[in-house]
């Protein structure tokens, strides 16, 4: 929902994912554990490289599950970031802040309502645990998008999420909601995409709603939204009826649509403002 820049360093150099890996198995005290761990670096460097390659062409639903990577097994690997990345005096905590530090004002690139609180493996490092490490795989997210998406991973090209270092779907209009009356008024979610994009991509949008229950979320903030602006929507509708309401509307949607096209609030807005019934004091 929200696109971010791929991680960087305190240079503003993107992060090297064997150099991270390395970082982090320098403090493992057994040492025929850590030379195990130092000896597949360059089976980490590859594998990163082709994370990425895979996210650009969008196809890292066809990365393979890994088991073990030579002498190392799955365990070991997630270990490198539950014992050596995410502890506060571990050797890439330091990594692992820059990179949840990232979002303009915390935002969650998932939602884009959250409060990021935590990193994701966007594939999952329990079935992905080659890349438990790899910066960009790792996204800064809230607790409602981590818990909903949870160990999920796409197996077709249109069951992928949006990944927030690797797609922009920001350019066109796709995310919409419907006014539902009633009293209160209500907004529902849906994915409306424009008839000319992929149809994967169509799908990854309906995905990434589905896959993350946000339609809830955004339906939920939605109300509460409404429940603030409803005093001022009254007394515009007092002074100038409905046309005065849909121009305050509008005015205020064209303000988030600047800020971001698809936003649970800019589609609110989109909805609000398409209704003749809502305008003309569905909201009261
Ligand atoms: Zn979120």
């Amino acid at each position: 929902m929200r696109y971010l820049s791929l991680p960087k360093d305190e240079k503003n150099n993107t992060f090297v994912a064997q150099d991270v890996f390395d970082i982090c198995v320098t403090m493992v005290k057994n040492p025929a554990l850590r030379a195990q761990l130092e000896a597949i670096s360059t089976d980490i460097k590859k594998a990163a490289i082709c994370y990425d390659t895979d996210a650009a062409a969008k196809t890292l639903y066809l990365t393979p599950l890994t088991a073990k990577i030579r002498k190392v097994n799955g365990d070991e690997l997630v270990k490198v970031y539950t014992l050596r990345m995410v502890p506060k005096k571990a050797k890439g905590r330091q990594i692992y802040d820059r990179i949840l530090s990232a979002p303009v004002n915390g935002r969650c690139p998932f939602c884009g309502i959250g409060t990021v609180n935590t990193l994701d493996h966007f594939l999952p490092k329990t079935h992905f645990p080659v890349f438990s490490v790899t910066p960009n795989n790792l996204v800064p997210a809230c607790t409602w998008c981590q818990g909903e998406k949870m160990e999920y991973f796409a197996t077709t090209a249109g069951g992928q999420l949006l990944h927030p270092y690797f797609d922009n779907f920001d350019q066109d209009i796709w995310l919409a909601a419907d006014v539902v009356k009633g009293s209160p008024a209500a907004f529902r979610y849906h994915v409306s995409p424009p008839a000319h994009w992929a149809v994967n991509d169509k799908a990854r949008v309906a995905a990434h709603l589905k896959e993350l229950n946000l339609g809830l979320l955004f339906s939920s903030n939605a109300g509460s939204r409404l429940a603030e602006i409803r005093g001022r929507l009254v007394k515009l509708h007092n002074l100038g009826k409905m046309n005065a309401v849909r121009s305050h509307l509008e005015e205020e949607l064209a303000s988030m649509e600047e800020e971001c096209k698809n936003s649970w609030v800019a589609a609110m807005y989109r909805a609000a403002v398409a209704s003749n019934w809502f305008c003309d004091g569905g909201f009261s």
